[in-house]
């Protein structure tokens, strides 16, 4: 059966050309154009994914993916008209699975909805990276990468929940115990290292990505 993604979005024109790009590419869809009109909704009506604008009347995109978590795991892909607010999004963890920026391409926002979908419905893949959990040791093909202990941490992060990004402020977290001020450079400076160890002992592939603009995500 065709997966059914419900648009929330006020903007007429903007909504409108979702729905024809993901109707050409086999998908069914609803719309609503309030916020507040949506929990009751996918209540009545269960979706396959939403498309979620952050500025809505009635209730703003941020409390509608709050009250959703309650009680729907439905993916959600949140729009917001401002790269700034991804960042402060990330670290509010609302339980969104990705984010678009407006203006967007209709084709990138159909890409993502196919990834979400495809990453929901795929059974987990074989983690390509071991965690020992006391020794904070990770290794890959029984390979040890040889970490330093926020490498570890910040791996740690993001291998338990592959796919989702980590801004570089929730990634500093695992650096607070060490009472020294961090940088978002910092940060950088972590992953980069943490990328050629894995290299070292995997070439082939990365399994840490960086999200241009918003952070940093595992796909193993
Ligand atoms: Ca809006």
């Amino acid at each position: 059966m065709d997966k059914k993604i419900l648009i929330v979005e006020d903007e007429p024109k903007i909504a409108a050309l979702l729905r024809d790009y993901l109707v050409q590419s086999g998908y069914q869809t609803a719309h609503l154009d309030r916020g507040d009109e949506v929990e009751r909704w996918v209540l009545e009506n269960p979706v396959d994914l939403l498309l979620l604008d952050l500025m809505l009347p009635g209730k703003d995109g941020l409390e509608v993916c709050k009250g959703l978590r309650r009680f729907s795991t439905a993916p959600i892909i949140m729009i917001t008209a401002r790269v700034e607010e991804i960042d402060r999004l990330l670290g509010l963890e609302l339980g969104a699975d990705d984010y678009v920026c407006k203006p967007f391409s209709p084709r990138e926002v159909v890409a993502r909805v196919k990834a979400v979908l495809r990453r929901i419905g795929a059974p987990p893949p074989e983690p390509s990276v071991v965690l020992d959990e006391a020794g904070y040791k990770a290794s890959i093909a029984g390979k040890d990468l040889g970490l330093t202990a926020v490498e570890f941490k910040m791996l740690r992060k993001m291998v338990y929940q592959p796919g989702r990004i980590f801004s570089r402020d929730r990634l500093m977290d695992v650096m607070y115990s060490d009472q020294r001020i961090v940088s978002e450079r910092t940060v950088d400076s972590h992953i980069k290292k943490l990328r050629k160890k894995i290299a070292t002992v995997m070439p082939e592939r990365e399994i840490v990505h960086s999200v241009y603009g918003v952070g940093y995500k595992y796909e193993g």
